[in-house]
């Protein structure tokens, strides 16, 4: 049975751990401390149960099945045996430059790293390895479970079989993919990120309040969510980082993140993960 180690069990890693289990794959979910893995057993406990609910007319199978599939732990030596990893930690350069230094050096030769970052260069990551050949960006999109595809990022090194075998991957795990080459934040959040940038840029102006910028995306422009909802579904402090490292990377002030979102990351308004950003989540 094809073997997944999945990093970060915050709401990226949580959500494609249990994409993984329902599939049928065996899971080894890896983070830092026993308490944060004690909250992705209950996050994704509770996201297996609402399933339940939406989903009335399907056979499913039980939760607890599919939770057997997922080990969780702390050591990295759990990966030893993987096919594939798929790295969801915090994106910051340093916290992910350690790990592939690490899952190099455990992880067997044939194994693929699957980077899910939301503008971290695959080609740069993929450097820190002595497998740039098997390193590939895999993007996905919040909350896993729903999205159908997959922004996959092909990386300078990254060969095609490679790329075959995360086709196949996916396949297996009912997502599409669309391919595109690597430069920092790809398609989806080279673009995205300057929409909810600029929208903080307007709340913080006092032009409107954020349900009215959000409105407007969705009335007028058909969109299914406003840009300060997206940024809160994604996590404030993850877009504030996402926004440095676009910054930094092209040299181009279009990317300087507004000061509104970093004064509200360091009041801990992160959004839906912390109960408040633009909005109060109950
Ligand atoms: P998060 O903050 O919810 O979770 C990150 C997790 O990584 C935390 O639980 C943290 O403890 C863990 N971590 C940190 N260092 C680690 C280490 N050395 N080993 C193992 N775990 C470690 O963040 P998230 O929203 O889940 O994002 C994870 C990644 O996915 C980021 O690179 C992000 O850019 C990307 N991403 C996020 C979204 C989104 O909507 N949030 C969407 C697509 C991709």
């Amino acid at each position: 049975m094809t073997k997944v180690g999945v990093i970060g069990a915050g709401i990226m890693g949580c959500g494609v751990a249990q994409n993984l289990a329902q599939s049928g794959l065996e899971v080894v979910l890896l983070d830092v401390s026993e308490k944060i893995l004690q909250e992705s057993r209950e996050r994704i406990t509770n996201d297996l149960r609402f399933r339940s609910l939406f989903n009335s007319s399907e056979i499913l199978e039980a939760s607890d099945s599919i939770m057997q599939r997922i080990h969780f732990g702390t050591d990295y030596s759990l990966l030893r045996d993987v096919d594939f990893v798929v790295e969801n930690a915090t994106e910051n350069w340093e916290v992910k430059r350690e790990i592939y230094t690490i899952i190099d050096d455990v992880c067997k030769e044939e194994c693929i790293f699957m980077i899910n970052t939301s503008c971290i260069s695959i080609t740069k990551l993929a450097a820190l390895t002595k497998r740039a050949d098997k390193v590939i960006g895999t993007h996905f999109m919040n909350p896993v479970a729903v999205k159908r595809a997959v922004e996959v990022i092909k990386g300078y090194h990254t060969s095609n079989s490679c790329i075959h075998a995360v086709e196949k991957f996916m396949r297996r795990i009912n997502k599409e993919i669309i391919i595109v080459n690597d430069y920092p934040g790809f398609v989806s959040n080279r673009i995205s990120h300057l929409f909810i940038n600029e929208a903080a840029f307007v709340v913080q102006d006092q032009v409107a309040l954020p349900e009215d910028v959000d409105a407007i995306f969705r009335k007028c422009y058909g969109h299914a969510m406003g840009p300060l909802e997206t940024g809160d579904l994604i996590g404030l402090d993850t877009v504030v980082h996402s926004l440095n490292i676009l910054y930094e990377s092209y040299q181009d002030s279009k990317f300087r993140c507004c000061p509104l979102l970093k004064k509200m990351v360091d009041a801990g308004l992160y959004g839906r993960k912390s109960g408040q950003g633009f909005y109060v989540y109950p």
